[in-house]
């Protein structure tokens, strides 16, 4: 059902109530449900590096409204010869057609009825069926015959523009997402239409629209020289803000080829989708990826979100390392990637409508939940976290600023009303440092431990080497130990027999080499069998070693070798000494024994000896054997002559 009202009276009061003032004072006023879109053509959308012609052209659209708004709260829209942009809004009256079913006819009869009330001047945002707008144009710049109008919303499915000239005429136009993207007067992301006004003549412009995505109406009007201008600049910021974007996926693309740390293909991924969500919602997806596919422009808004959130919420979770430093704001992070997938898939089922609505509203939830997390995080002592928080304030403070600008809380300029665009090419940005960041305290970190591993290997190494040094040392030492055990005899202290032979040897050589005598002395204590008998082994024993004592004091000055061959039986080498040296010698140690005595605790044992003397033939002696048998013989002469002397053996060499 259609509300017919008095629209002259509601305009009157809508002038009374000061709502268009801001159109006084300001640039262009907001618009319910002005376009959250970056770079929206218009003329505030200078480009970047133009302030001095964005201010120029404010000022002149500002005179252009104020003059304009005066006019039409009792007049028609009129186009002056100045006039190259201009907002529609102040001159629009509207008309909810709830059921969707009003026609042009019926339009018509409800405006000249006087049913169209002045455009709320706050958001529409989710309506059902249609808006009508309705204003009459008169075109007072005869320079400029057509003009090109243009809905600065890129989302809106359909809008039907109706012109009714003054001869009963009507001419039909249409755009939006929901028809092919050819179907367009110009090639441009937004909606648009050539309108022939001719001059002077007031003409009814109707316009028709109708969205599944928020109701708005940003309608205005450009001369063909000064939308070109505009849109060249539009075009201009907007490649830039994509060129920052491209440039940051592909840099950190190779880097995620290169490093294969998860968290670049999560930035890139985040990226993609960022960027896609704001290509859409500026008309660039429809105009440039899926023109031919109305149906799709349809869906891809909140699939574009959701997509982008899951990229952001899954971003966060590597990159701060939320499964370590915080599982349970891991556990919360997963399910709200589990939401938006499946809102991702359900996006194809579920009314259009509905789902952006849903996907929009967990946005900020989702954006509020990542900052909750990287405060967390950074309280906790992640150092990469405080570039992360800082990236993300961008992002934070772009929105914020844009939402406030709508609550009339900071005043519109480019820094504030481009707030998102800024805010998240800086907040890109600085995630792509953070990142490097992240890679260095990671690479530094990995540096430091295999550092430490090193030097903890170096010193176990150090350690074990030591350690094999002292069990080398001691195994030698135990070695040399045995060795002189096995060449020292344990009572006496002298050669073992087996040793003397090992010297012997070399003895042997040496004087057949030098051609140098070399004796041997065979030495047997006498009665030995009867001190053992008489006072026991162990005075037995201390007789032996009083025994082997003096025999070694007496051959001190020879360098003689003496041995223990068995029992109470000595032999003794004399290198260097023929057989009439030796047998003094021999006859000395058995002097030294007579005049000595083996004093025990209570005896003193007066000791004897019997010696054989034999001067070796090293040609014909080869090995010990023979040598010995040879003195042994002398030794058995002495026993059976008496004992106590010395003789020599007959096997005299030549
Ligand atoms: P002879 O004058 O003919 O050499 O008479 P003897 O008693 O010295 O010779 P015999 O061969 O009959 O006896 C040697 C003794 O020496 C026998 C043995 O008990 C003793 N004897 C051998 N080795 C040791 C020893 O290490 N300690 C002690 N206490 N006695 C030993
Ligand atoms: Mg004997
Ligand atoms: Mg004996």
């Amino acid at each position: 059902m259609l509300r017919f009202r008095d629209a002259s009276q509601q305009r009157k009061r809508q002038c009374d109530q000061g709502l268009f003032r801001g159109t006084r004072r300001r640039p262009p006023p907001r618009l319910p449900g002005r376009p959250s879109t970056p770079w929206p053509v218009g003329a505030r959308d200078s480009c970047v590096g133009k302030p001095i012609r964005i201010l120029l052209r404010g000022w002149l659209i500002l005179l252009t409204l104020f003059a304009s708004t005066i006019a039409t709260a009792a007049s028609p829209l009129v186009l002056g010869e100045t006039t190259s942009d201009l907002p529609m809004a102040p001159h629009l009256g509207s008309l909810h057609d709830p059921s969707g079913r009003v026609s042009i006819h019926d339009a018509l009869r409800a405006q000249q009825n006087g049913s169209f009330a002045p455009l709320p001047s706050t958001a529409l945002g989710f309506r059902e069926g249609a808006f009508w707008l309705h204003t009459t144009v008169v075109n007072r710049n005869p320079d400029e015959p057509r003009w090109l109008l243009v809905q600065q919303y890129a989302l809106s499915d359909r809008v039907d523009v109706f012109l009714r000239y003054p001869d009963g005429r009507i001419e039909h136009q249409a755009s939006g997402d929901s028809l092919p993207f050819r179907a367009r007067s110009i090639p441009y992301r937004h909606p648009n239409f050539w309108l022939r006004l001719p001059h002077g003549a007031p003409v009814d412009l109707f316009v028709r629209v109708q969205s599944t995505s928020s109701m708005q109406v940003p309608l205005w009007l450009h001369t063909p020289t000064s939308f070109t201008a505009l849109s060249r600049d539009a075009q201009f910021g907007i490649g830039i803000y994509y060129g920052i974007l491209l440039a940051l996926l592909f840099y950190n693309l190779v880097l995620w080829i290169t490093l294969r740390d998860a968290s670049y293909f999560w930035y890139v991924f985040h990226i993609s989708a960022f960027g896609l969500v704001l290509f859409t919602l500026n008309g660039l997806g429809f105009e440039y990826l899926w023109p031919q596919s109305p149906d799709f422009a349809q869906k891809a808004v909140p699939l574009f979100i959701c997509l982008g959130q899951i990229g952001m919420q899954q971003f966060a979770r590597v990159f701060l390392e939320l499964r370590r430093r915080w599982p349970l704001g891991d556990r919360i992070t997963l399910v709200m990637i589990l939401f938006f997938a499946l809102l991702c898939i359900a996006t194809f089922w579920l009314p259009t409508s509905l789902s952006t609505q849903v996907a929009s509203a967990s946005v900020f939830l989702s954006i509020a939940w990542i900052a909750i997390a990287a405060i967390v995080v950074t309280a906790r002592g992640y150092k990469p976290a405080r570039l992360f928080l800082l990236a993300w304030s961008m992002l934070l403070l772009g929105t914020g600023m844009f939402a406030a600008i709508a609550f009339g809380l900071v005043p519109k300029n480019f820094i504030t009303e481009y707030g998102v665009q800024i805010g998240s090419a800086f907040e890109m940005l600085l995630l792509s440092i953070a990142l490097g960041y992240r890679y260095s305290a990671l690479r530094n970190e990995n540096e430091r431990i295999v550092r430490e591993a090193k030097m903890h290997l170096e010193h176990k190494v150090e350690l074990r080497t030591t350690e094999l040094r002292n069990a080398l040392a001691q195994l030698g030492d135990a070695h040399a130990r045995l060795r002189e055990s096995s060449q020292r005899d344990g009572l006496t202290g002298l050669h073992t027999r087996s040793h003397f032979r090992e010297i012997y040897g070399g003895l042997l050589a040496r004087a057949r080499d030098e051609g140098k005598p070399l004796s041997l002395l065979m030495i047997d204590i006498d009665h030995f069998k009867q001190i053992n008998d008489s006072h026991g082994h162990l005075v037995g024993d201390e007789c032996l070693r009083w025994a082997a004592q003096s025999i070694g004091q007496t051959l001190r000055p020879y360098s003689a070798v003496p041995a223990r061959f068995g029992g109470e039986e000595f032999i003794v080498a004399l290198p260097g000494l023929d057989l009439a040296r030796a047998q003094q010698v021999a006859t000395e140690v058995l002097a030294q024994l007579r005049g000595g005595a083996c004093r025990t605790q209570d005896h003193e044992i007066r000791i004897t000896a019997s010696i054989g003397v034999h001067e070796v033939d090293p040609t014909r002696e080869p090995g010990i054997e023979a040598a010995l048998r040879h003195a042994d013989e002398a030794l058995y002469r002495a026993k059976h002559e008496g004992r106590d002397r010395v003789r020599v053996s007959c096997a005299k060499p030549d």
